[in-house]
């Protein structure tokens, strides 16, 4: 079968490797679709390191059908739509066991330490399986739009960390795929007034069509006047970071309210290092939590809210590649073209 390999930072090649039988317990999936993530970009430069083995197939966002499934592995037909929560956590460390599986000590994640979703078929190991990471989809969607229950799963992670309540403003600083889902999950909890701060006109129009009240151009507009204008000079009540860099962490602390709440959605580039107004965080009493990854209940309220509409799937997905063009996708996803890019590796060609 044809896969999309890690050998190393700038290294991935797009070749013939073998595709194993699934053994007790495991599923062998035919991948519909894999969407590229941030993460995988971070990964092929040669950011990310830690938690990545080489070579590995990439890819984490995906959904397919089972094409076959080992002794044991019941619950799943040959055929049914699936999904994967990539996180494999050990569910027995400190952890795991108070119910915060995302933080798991021991945890394993497809397409960095296990093949991934960037092939024509994945093996989804037994464990995975029997921990319930392989989810049926109850609608037949297009895979593209199943597979974007990994990073909306995140978000919801990241929402509950925030904690936005009925009423609330919240300012979400980029309108990049994760921006966008926050947008949505913001206006679906009863949001009072979403505003979101991107420089690309294209996201920003985005942004409006999937419901943002206030859209901010920052190179052009004095950010922090647009939220006073907007929240009686007090500030937001929430503030989200969706873009790694680090200058944003201050602009959030600024325009949030007393008592309000900072979220560290993104992962900050470099070393993650951002010099920040603590007294801001002293004085104004500001909450700051972060959001790592995502839990199965995440994932499974995820998919929910994919197949019942309620999230906007169609719009999100922008690109098409099929699997021997996954280093345009993934350069494409650096780019910032588009919302969201999708791998394809059932179609040689793809007409759009
Ligand atoms: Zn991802
Ligand atoms: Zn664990």
């Amino acid at each position: 079968m044809l896969a999309a390999v890690f050998r190393g930072p700038g290294e991935l090649d797009v070749t013939q490797v073998e595709a194993r039988e699934p053994g007790p317990g495991e599923v062998l999936v035919k991948v519909g679709a894999n969407t590229v993530c941030g993460t995988d970009v971070r990964i092929l430069k040669g950011e990310k390191t830690s938690g990545i083995v080489s070579p590995v197939v990439l890819g984490h966002e995906l959904a397919g059908h089972v094409a076959e499934t080992g002794d044991g592995a019941d619950g799943y037909e040959v055929g049914a739509p699936v999904v994967m929560a990539p996180a494999m956590a050990c569910l027995h460390c400190y952890f795991c066991r108070r119910g915060m599986e995302n933080l798991c000590l021991e945890k394993r994640i497809m397409g960095n330490i296990v093949d991934g979703g960037l092939a024509e078929y994945v093996l989804i190991p037994a464990n995975a399986v029997r921990a319930g990471n392989l989810f049926v989809a109850r609608e037949d969607l297009p895979s593209e739009y199943l597979a974007l229950a990994e990073p909306l799963a995140c978000c919801i992670n990241g929402q509950g960390n925030y904690r936005l309540e009925l009423d609330d403003t919240i300012l979400i600083l980029g309108a990049g795929p994760i921006g966008l889902f926050h947008l949505q999950l913001a206006l679906l909890s009863g949001a009072r007034t979403v505003i979101v701060s991107n420089r690309s006109e294209e996201r920003r129009n985005v942004a409006r069509e999937l419901g943002a009240h206030i859209t901010v151009d920052p190179s052009k507009e004095n950010l922090q006047e647009v939220v006073e204008d907007h929240t009686e000079g007090l500030g937001v009540d929430v503030s989200v970071i969706c873009v790694g860099k680090p200058e944003l962490v201050n602009d959030a602390l600024r325009a949030t309210r007393q008592g309000g709440r900072v979220n560290v959605f993104a992962g900050l580039a470099g070393e993650g290092w951002s010099e920040i107004e603590a007294n801001l965080i002293h004085y104004n009493e500001l909450t700051i939590t972060g959001a790592s990854d995502s839990r199965r209940r995440d994932y499974d309220t995820a998919l929910r809210m994919i197949e019942s509409g309620r999230i906007d799937a169609e719009r999100m997905v922008t690109h098409r590649f099929p699997l021997r063009d996954t280093e345009r996708a993934i350069q494409a996803s650096a780019a910032g073209e588009g919302v969201k890019v999708a791998v394809l590796p059932q179609q040689e060609e793809i007409s759009e």
